[in-house]
């Protein structure tokens, strides 16, 4: 059982935004930070949170990262990170992911990062730079578990729901609209969910296939969006006041960047 649970959203934007960053949170659980994915510019990122953020944030504080995706606006940063661990691998950041997102995460790195500067000339690995740990499914964390789902989109992507015995956060990642989804989320007391304002189909593409409309998630029952915060979301969705959207989102509400909810 936790006895407080804070969610600090690092990022809230899109893959194509110009005023947010990526979507990037940081759960602190009794003290202990863990982070959800890690796009790219870390430390621009941060610099800014720590000029107008709600609470500072530096590297070191990168302990624990849990990954959804290879988008590059989830991972981006990872390569970053790795430049932080040349010279620190005797206390590595603990990355958790199913094994073969791991895999895939050092064959994304690999070319970059598999010839180091380690001491000996060796080649690095990816647990040269990480502590990385093979989530199963359910995953006991220690103190808390996280159960894993895929989710509608490509490349193949987690959607994690976080269990603290007396409080659960769902997190939808990158997915698609997806009624079963919807209700393996909706066992959590609060839900952060993917919303695309839209246009949905635009130069031959159908974004329903990797992103929930807000359309569609407007069909959803109100007790359901009372709980939920979409994130993931454009640039346009708000202009001064994130609690005056631009669009009609029902009983959702935008997640804000840079601002501190306190869960438990
Ligand atoms: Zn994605």
């Amino acid at each position: 059982m936790a006895k407080s649970i804070e969610l600090y959203p690092l990022g809230v934007g899109d893959a194509y935004t110009e005023r947010f960053w990526f979507s990037h949170m940081m759960l602190v659980v009794d003290g202990r930070k863990i982070f959800i994915d890690c796009p790219p510019y870390i430390p621009k990122m941060l610099a800014e949170n720590n000029r107008i953020g709600e609470k500072k944030v530096v590297l070191d504080d990168y302990r624990e990262l849990i990954v959804t995706h290879m988008h590059a606006d989830h991972v981006g940063g990872i390569e970053e990170l790795s430049y932080q661990q040349y010279f620190r691998t005797d206390n590595p950041m603990k990355m958790y992911a199913p094994q073969w997102l791991l895999q895939d995460i050092w064959s994304h790195l690999r070319p970059a990062m598999e010839e180091s500067c380690r001491g000996d000339g060796g080649l690095a690995s990816l647990d040269w730079y990480f502590d990385p740990i093979p989530m199963q499914n359910p995953h006991d964390m220690g103190g808390f578990k996280v159960e894993h789902r895929f989710t509608k989109h490509y490349p193949r992507t987690l959607a994690y729901l976080f269990d603290f015995g007396n409080f659960k956060l769902g997190y939808s990642s990158d997915a698609g609209f997806d009624p079963e989804h919807i209700a393996w989320l909706d066992q959590a007391d609060v839900v952060l969910h993917d919303c695309c304002f839209g246009p949905m189909v635009e130069r031959g593409g159908d974004v329903h296939i990797f992103h929930a409309s807000r359309e569609q998630l407007l069909t959803l029952p109100k007790q359901f969006q009372e709980k939920t915060f979409l994130y993931h979301y454009a640039d346009k969705a708000y202009d001064q006041d994130p609690a005056q959207p631009n669009y009609d989102i029902g009983a959702y509400r935008l997640l804000v960047q840079n601002k501190i909810y306190k869960l438990l």
